[in-house]
């Protein structure tokens, strides 16, 4: 099988490394194009991310030696199957359009589109069938082949999971969650040493505000070609910046309408059905949450990299003297929240027809 085309836009930031680190051998995808900014144009990838290459691999040697295009010359990329954008978000606010219109699909892990209203926010677990808008936004734009899906916030990942596992049943009502988001999180150089080490900043810019109305996006359905928000539940977020390097862990306390007991939300957790396994996709964790029974469990270190760094770790279920339920959840901003969850995104859109 020849392999899909792939460009990634952003190739030289935190994210874009690692997707030029994680798609390395990946069985239906290959790099071909690295895109970056005008002052990163025309060097070699290796020169461009020399100095600030901080992937525990080394460059893979088929993306070492690809010139680095920039964002600008689109016909550079245009023989792409579709790209991976991991842009600053005002970048792709200028970008992203102009790769979809000229018939290049974009999987983004910016934010400027996550609330355009015929574009998906997807989180492949959860909402799948949110990619059923594509053909309406690409009908609505007059596009033949390019569109835009999103992943949403990196925040996010450790909670929503678990908590749309009990939607369904016991009806949200209302959560209150607070992140301990690592450094990898603000891109590099992100925050100066000098601010994070021995300290905890209680203040990520935007960070609170996505945290509290994405899920309402991702647990939405489709009416007249665009996302209605599911508005039955509230959502109260804290989030802080920590000295650890990647994965961010959430302290999350819930309420819903019907309490389900511990039993139920357990087997909900255990029985979460994931992606379904006879689309066989290579990124897939093969059980998207892990409950740890150990009481000093899911921790930063020990558990981020479960499954690739895929699988969202919960532990420390306990009955909440305000709310009803709390516990603790965790997941790789940086694998898991930003390129290994744009890879799985990718991965269902090949399934699905949408690209290759
Ligand atoms: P980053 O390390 O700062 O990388 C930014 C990338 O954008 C670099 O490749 C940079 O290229 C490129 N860029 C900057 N200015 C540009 C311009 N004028 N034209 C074209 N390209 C330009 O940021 P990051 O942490 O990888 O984040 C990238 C995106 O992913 C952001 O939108 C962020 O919000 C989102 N995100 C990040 C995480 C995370 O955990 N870090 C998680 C989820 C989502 P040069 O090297 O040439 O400057």
């Amino acid at each position: 099988m020849n392999k899909i085309r792939v460009g990634i836009l952003g190739a030289t930031g935190m994210v874009g490394q690692q997707y030029v680190s994680l798609l390395e051998g990946h069985p239906w995808f290959e790099v071909t194009h690295v895109v970056a900014s005008p002052s990163s144009a025309g060097k070699s990838y290796a020169e461009a991310v020399k100095g600030r290459w901080h992937m525990k691999k080394d460059i893979p040697a088929g993306v070492a030696g690809l010139v680095v295009q920039s964002v600008e010359n689109l016909d550079a990329v245009k023989d792409c199957d579709f790209v991976f954008s991991a842009l600053d978000s005002d970048i792709a606010k200028i970008w992203e359009e102009k790769y979809a219109e000229a018939g290049i699909p974009v999987v983004s892990n910016a934010s400027t589109h996550r609330h355009t209203k015929d574009v998906p926010m997807i989180m492949p677990e959860v909402n799948p069938h949110h990619l059923d808008i594509i053909k309406e936004q690409q009908k609505a734009r007059g596009w033949s082949r390019g569109f835009i899906v999103v992943k949403p916030n990196c925040s996010i990942q450790s909670y929503v999971a678990p908590l749309a596992a009990l939607h369904k049943d016991f009806k949200l009502k209302s959560v209150i969650v607070t992140t301990m988001q690592a450094i990898s999180g603000a891109g590099f150089p992100g925050v100066a040493s000098y601010d994070i080490l021995d300290n905890v900043v209680p203040f990520i810019g935007g960070e609170e505000t996505k945290s509290e109305i994405e899920p309402r996006k991702i647990l939405g359905s489709i009416k007249d070609g665009a996302f209605v928000y599911d508005e039955s539940f509230t959502i109260s977020a804290h989030c802080n910046r920590v000295p650890t390097i990647d994965g961010h862990l959430a302290t999350v306390s819930f309420t819903c309408e019907t309490k389900p007991s511990r039993e139920d939300i357990l087997v909900r957790w255990k029985n979460f059905r994931g992606v379904p396994q006879e689309l066989n996709l290579p990124f897939a964790p093969k059980q998207a949450i892990i409950y740890r029974e150990e009481e000093n469990r899911p921790q930063v270190r020990l558990d981020r990299d479960t499954d690739k760094g895929m699988a969202v770790t919960v532990g420390r279920l306990r009955e909440d003297p305000v709310m009803q339920w709390k516990f603790v959840g965790l997941s790789h901003n940086t694998i898991r929240g930003a390129a290994g969850g744009g890879i799985l995104i990718a991965e269902l859109l090949r399934a699905n027809g949408y690209i290759g």
